[in-house]
């Protein structure tokens, strides 16, 4: 058995990984490989069709949304989503809680005018900052729900009337949002939600064509709402994918449902590097990300023989990403709660064998 803890891509349930590989042999009922079909084809117009309409449902969209694939990752909505609605003499708010917020605050920087309005940059990211005005003549407040890399998710949401735009990369359909309360929420599929290569957007209406930028067909949102996601040929395989794994999370419950299991795995894990003596987390309590769990040993000595250990048992993705050190496990939808049971236990037992060696 392999448990794969890492950060990204992400796993995936076994059954969408089955279904997916049937697709690439005989994409039913067309007879050619998933990878070969035109993506104008009736064929995979239904496939979009039946994922934004997923999307919608499990995401609860409001009228007045559009649901687009793009390509090109989160990082490229670090640059589009300013592109299409930053003007060049306007300010936006930008919350620093990472290094994908920084890279993204790097971003509007080329298009206008960018206000950190709150950083937990000085304390190495481990916090969400609470205090701070997000001034009313912001054009947006940009802010990452779940900072993949320190640990760290924004468990409740400013309240602000200014249009809120959001990377949601690695926490999007883990736990229930209010999509009202957003103006524009992207993700890269591969941290939650599918494979690498396509983008979920989901963009309010009437934010758009405000400014008068010159902004080229690709980059622009209205030419791909317009489009449908398809100005050009979209990620076919990886629209499917996401599709399948989508069904796999509407038959489990849903959203609401695997938030409960999120937070019992991310309870779980968490309880144990509380009490376990040798492991400690690396966040403020409170900012605790229940889909990445970092986390170091109190004797970093002990770090690179816990990994050894760790990876013979068949966890695996566990290293802390460089700028943290230590460990993280990543807990995205498809990880069982038995995987976080075996990662508990090896801890448990690297603890008593140590006890043991200290005994004799
Ligand atoms: C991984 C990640 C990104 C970068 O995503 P790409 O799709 O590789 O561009 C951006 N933001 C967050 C929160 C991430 O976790």
């Amino acid at each position: 058995m392999i448990y794969n803890f890492g950060p990204g891509p992400c796993i995936l349930p076994n059954e969408v990984f089955k279904q997916a590989s049937q697709a690439v042999i005989e994409f039913n009922p067309t007879g050619l490989s998933i990878l070969e079909i035109s993506h104008r084809s009736v064929e995979f117009e239904a496939v979009i069709n039946e994922t934004v309409i997923l999307v919608k449902e499990l995401l609860n969209v409001p009228e007045g949304y559009s649901v687009l694939f793009l390509q090109g990752g989160a990082s490229m909505q670090f640059a589009m989503a300013p592109m299409n609605l930053l003007a060049e003499d306007k300010t936006a708010a930008y919350f620093d809680t990472g290094v994908w917020s920084s890279k993204a605050i790097q971003e509007a920087k080329i298009f206008g005018h960018v206000n950190i309005v709150a950083s937990s940059k000085d304390k190495n990211y481990t916090f969400i900052p609470k205090d701070f005005t997000i001034p009313e003549d912001s054009v947006y407040f940009h802010c990452t729900s779940n900072n993949t890399i320190y640990g760290t998710e924004i468990m409740e949401f400013p309240k602000t009337s200014v249009p809120v735009v959001c990377d949601m990369s690695s926490d999007i359909f883990s736990r229930k949002i209010n999509v009202a309360d957003f103006a524009l929420i992207y993700a890269g599929a591969q941290k939650n939600m599918g494979p690498a290569g396509v983008t979920l957007v989901i963009v309010k209406d009437e934010i758009l064509g405000k400014i008068d930028r010159k902004i080229p067909s690709m980059l622009d949102y209205k030419v791909q709402i317009d489009g449908g996601s398809m100005y050009n040929t979209p990620p076919v395989f990886a629209i499917y994918v996401s599709m399948l794994n989508l069904i796999w999370l509407k038959s489990k419950g849903g959203v609401e449902e695997i938030e409960r299991e999120n937070k019992a795995k991310a309870e779980a894990l968490y309880r144990e590097i509380d009490r376990n003596p040798l492991f400690k987390g690396t966040c403020e309590i409170e900012d605790r990300s229940r889909m990445n769990v970092c986390f170091v040993m109190e004797n970093p000595e002990m770090e690179k023989p816990f990994l050894k250990y760790t990876e013979d048992l068949g966890i695996i993705g566990l290293k802390g990403h460089r700028s943290v050190g230590g460990f993280r496990a990543s807990m995205y939808n498809a990880l069982p709660i038995t995987s976080v049971h075996v990662l508990i236990d090896a801890m448990q037992d690297f603890e008593l064998g140590l006890q043991k060696n200290r005994d004799k």
